[in-house]
């Protein structure tokens, strides 16, 4: 049947058959089905579409800067309602739906029928979410994209407009409309941290526009960009939504404002159109600036990505019911009110006719929705039109009028365009925002500089201080290192000269011998330098005597000063003696030791009295070690006076002392024994008497034994005694006397210390007159037994006696050619260098400053050392 009305359809009313046809085939030529009902995010692809039935000429799919993409349009059929079950309960349909072929068949009468196909026939039990995917998501997904879009439904009132468009389904999902589905759409779709959608609910009654959001708004007018031809309601409320509650809200809101509103107007909403507009404002992400990539460096374009963001919007309209005014509007209004009323619908069918037929003049002004939808149909917008039609044969000529409409709305073609713009705000904000962070950035970096600056300078001070000390100390290092260098070259050239010199001599020798005429200009020559020689020595030799004298002088005073002392002592009968401070001379040594008081003193006089001197050398030899103590120190206090020395020594007493020394072992009798010897050896005679007894031997012995320091002190005195006679020089030195002497240095007390000092100068003494005599020539035996180093080390004691002595044997020394090379390499120059600037006696001070302009060898040594001298 369908068929056949479909073939019978060349009958009839020309225009409407003319249309069907035509209609039927550019449909099944140029639009793919599936293409409705793409998912597509691109732009729709209609290619090769015609604009209409009469255009010959097919216009290339995409043009400059768009998509050309047709208006799409889907039938509806409502199912029958509860009174068309009892009203038309005898009658057919008036429609019969073949969706598999999207055909749609129009009972013209009982034998005949009109078939048309549309992009989508929904029969009426299409659900809510079928219709929606056919009719709107693919809109949606263009306006997601960018595109402009539109959803408009067209049909009689009570088909089904309002059903299909502004369902809450808040009773049932599954009756949500194409509002409802689509905000969830864009919902799920965008990003709202960096996009918007927003909406604003507009109703369209007898050419005035209020705003649903807010009722006092009873007036919106439309804006017209003079340049672009954009439409824009300024005075519309626009709500960001947010979540899709708050745009139900928002749809309950608005739809109740519509009911008062249209109380107030004393009207129906199906005379008004519903207008919901979506706003969706997207940042299109990534895209490089093909500003930069074209004329800017390359590096900028990885950087600077240009902001665009992308406007759309989806105008979703519920239309006011198509029928006719005379049979629905005529009621409540004047034919102008009700003119009024249609007009908007009326211009729009023009309009849509004007644009099917390719018409020059399009009447978009001559309404205002016609002017709100001018991107709707002939513009930039995808478009999608539903149109609703109800079963009832009654109603078949409003059902055939919106076939029409729907018919001649698929034949308007539009050029889809997205409207992208630069983000200047988002920009701006985004560039704020990037400063702020580099002004924060460029702060604490300048500040982390100017403390690493302050942090390296502080090092650098640091440094050059350190590199300043170390430099010092490597600095005095190396002149210590160099000054070191330089005095041992000198020494080993001065080796290799001696060396050499000696070679010379032996050879100067040998030719004086064997060539006496030719030496005898020689020969005068060194008896000149014998004669300068001797007298170098003879003046040497005087000074020491001088100061010797003056020595003596000294030593005689201080018995003379004892003496005295004495004396008043005895006469007082035992007052305390004033000693003589200084300790050099023996006899106030030992009686300061022996005296240990004077009762005990007095007692040995009488002893000495009473009982004899043989007696108390007998007790010497006594069983009883007391008694032996005691003789010994009765002796020892007897031989301090000089006046009993010789009785002591005539009586064998010597031999006596020197027996118990050797024979006992007790510390005290070693050490009052060796003070009685040391007294005794104050004499020449006894001196030698000691020596042919091996007194130095045995002194030696005790000293090397002696732990006290007294006892020390006792035999050092005795030996310093013996070495300052001339003769026994030899023989002193030979038993060990000097060695002694030296190896006593050990026990540092200042009293022993100065015993040996005085015993060292005695002995250079007598070297000293024994070379001038000519009876001594080697070195000398202090040198060749090792008193030397102690000597030097001593040179500056702070005892002024100890150092006095030490002077004195210094000068003694060097007076002697033969001892300089030793002295030299010993560092005794220095100290006689001292010597000759510092001491405190002017008679010393003389002589060592003799000594050093008369020797050769310590003239030769400073002038090396670039020492300026004398
Ligand atoms: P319009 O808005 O076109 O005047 P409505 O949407 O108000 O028409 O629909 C009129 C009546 O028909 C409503 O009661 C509605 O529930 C019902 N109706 C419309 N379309 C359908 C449909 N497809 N299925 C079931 N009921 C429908
Ligand atoms: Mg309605």
């Amino acid at each position: 049947m369908a068929t056949a009305s479909f073939r019978s359809g060349a009958v009839g009313r020309g225009g409407v058959k003319a249309d069907t046809i035509t209609n039927r085939t550019s449909s099944i030529n140029s639009a793919p089905k599936s293409s409705f009902k793409s998912k597509s995010s691109a732009p729709p692809q209609n290619s090769g579409l015609r604009r209409n039935s009469t255009g010959s000429v097919a216009t290339s799919t995409k043009e400059r800067g768009g998509v050309s993409g047709r208006v799409r349009v889907a039938v509806r059929l409502r199912p029958r309602n509860a009174e068309e079950m009892v009203a038309d309960t005898d009658f057919a349909d008036c429609v019969e739906l073949q969706p598999e072929l999207k055909r749609l068949n129009l009972r013209r009468n009982n034998w005949d029928t009109d078939t048309y196909e549309f992009d989508e026939v929904l029969t009426e039990f299409a659900s809510q979410k079928r219709v929606y995917e056919a009719v709107a998501k693919p809109v949606v997904e263009n306006v997601l994209d960018g595109y402009n879009g539109t959803v408009m439904a067209y049909g009689q009132t009570g088909t089904g407009k309002t059903y299909t468009l502004g369902r809450l389904g808040e009773e049932d999902t599954a009756d949500r409309g194409i509002m409802v589905r689509a905000m969830e759409d864009i919902l799920a779709e965008i990003s709202l941290v960096t996009e918007t959608v927003s909406v604003s609910y507009l109703q369209l009654y007898m050419e005035s526009i209020q705003d649903l959001l807010d009722p006092a708004n009873g007036n919106v007018s439309i804006v017209e960009d003079p340049k672009t031809g954009d439409i824009s309601l300024p005075g519309a409320t626009v709500m960001e939504i947010r979540d899709q509650k708050s745009f139900l809200d928002l749809l309950q809101l608005g739809e109740a404002h519509r009911i008062a509103a249209n109380t107030i107007l004393n009207t129906e909403s199906s005379r008004s159109h519903a207008i919901l507009m979506v706003h969706v404002k997207r940042s299109v992400k990534g895209r490089d600036s093909a500003l930069s990539t074209e004329h800017g460096p390359s590096h900028l374009a990885k950087t600077f990505k240009q902001p665009v963001v992308r406007r759309s919007k989806l105008a979703v309209v519920d239309l006011a019911g198509s029928e006719r005014i005379s049979k629905s509007g005529s009621e409540a209004h004047t034919l102008e009110e009700a003119k009024s009323i249609n007009l908007s619908l009326t211009a729009l069918g023009k309009c849509i006719n004007a644009l099917a037929e390719n018409s020059n003049h399009v009447p978009v002004r001559d309404s205002k929705l016609t002017r709100l939808l001018r991107d709707s149909f002939g513009g930039t917008a995808r478009t999608s039109l539903v149109i609703t039609i109800g079963p009832s044969p009654r109603h078949r000529g409003e059902t055939a009028s919106t076939i029409m409409f729907g018919k001649r709305a698929m034949k308007v073609e539009n050029m889809l365009k997205t409207k992208e713009e630069f983000d200047y705000k988002g920009l701006s904000r985004r560039l704020d925002i990037q400063l702020d962070k580099l002004i924060a950035e460029h702060e604490s970096q300048q500040k982390a500089f100017q403390d690493e600056i302050e942090r390296i300078a502080q090092e650098a001070q640091k440094r050059i201080s350190e590199a300043e000390r170390n430099h010092d100390v490597l600095l005095e290092s190396e002149r210590m290192k160099y000054e070191k260098e330089y005095l041992d070259a000198i020494q080993k050239l001065e080796q290799q000269w001696e060396t050499s010199q000696g070679k010379h001599e032996k050879v100067g020798v040998n030719d004086s011998n064997n060539t006496e005429k030719f030496n005898q200009e020689p020969n005068d020559l060194g008896v000149t330098e014998d004669i300068a020689e001797i007298k170098r020595l003879l003046q040497n030799e005087t000074l020491l005597r001088k100061a010797a004298e003056e020595e003596i002088s000294d030593l005689k005073n201080q018995i003379a000063q004892w003496q005295r002392s004495e004396a008043r002592r005895n006469l007082d009968g035992g007052g305390t003696t004033e000693l003589p401070s200084d300790l050099d001379s023996p006899l106030p040594l030992i009686c300061q030791q022996l005296r240990d008081s004077e009762e005990e003193k007095a007692s040995m006089e009488k002893l000495f009295e009473q009982v004899g001197l043989q007696k108390i050398l007998s007790l010497l030899e006594s069983e009883d070690a007391d008694v032996r103590i005691h003789a010994v120190k009765v002796l020892a206090n007897l031989a301090a006076e000089v006046t009993n020395q010789v009785k002591i020594v005539k009586a064998g007493g010597l031999t006596s002392l020197l027996a118990i020394l050797r024979s006992s072992s007790d510390e005290t009798i070693h050490r009052v024994a060796a003070g009685a010897l040391a007294n005794l050896a104050m004499n020449e005679t006894n001196q030698e008497l000691i020596m042919s007894q091996g007194g130095i031997r045995l002194l030696s012995v005790t000293a090397t034994n002696a732990q006290d320091p007294q006892t020390l002190r006792m035999v050092a005195g005795a030996i310093a005694n013996l070495c300052g006679n001339d003769k026994l020089q030899i023989k002193l030195r030979g038993e060990g006397g000097i060695r002694a002497l030296v190896g006593m240095v050990k026990c540092k007390h200042p009293d022993v210390l100065a015993q040996v000092a005085r015993g060292i100068a005695n002995f250079a003494k007598c070297e000293s007159r024994a070379y001038i005599q000519g009876t001594k020539s080697g070195k000398s035996l202090l040198i060749e037994d090792g008193a030397m180093p102690w000597i030097i080390q001593n040179a500056s004691n702070e005892a002024s006696h100890i150092r006095r002595h030490i002077e004195l044997a210094l000068c003694h020394i060097a007076q002697h050619e033969v001892n300089a090379k030793d002295m030299i390499s010993g560092g005794a120059l220095w100290e006689l260098v001292r010597i000759s600037r510092n001491c405190s006696r002017e008679d010393i001070r003389t002589l060592a400053y003799h000594t050093l302009t008369s020797s050769k060898s310590f003239q030769a040594e400073l002038k090396r050392l670039r020492v300026d001298y004398g």
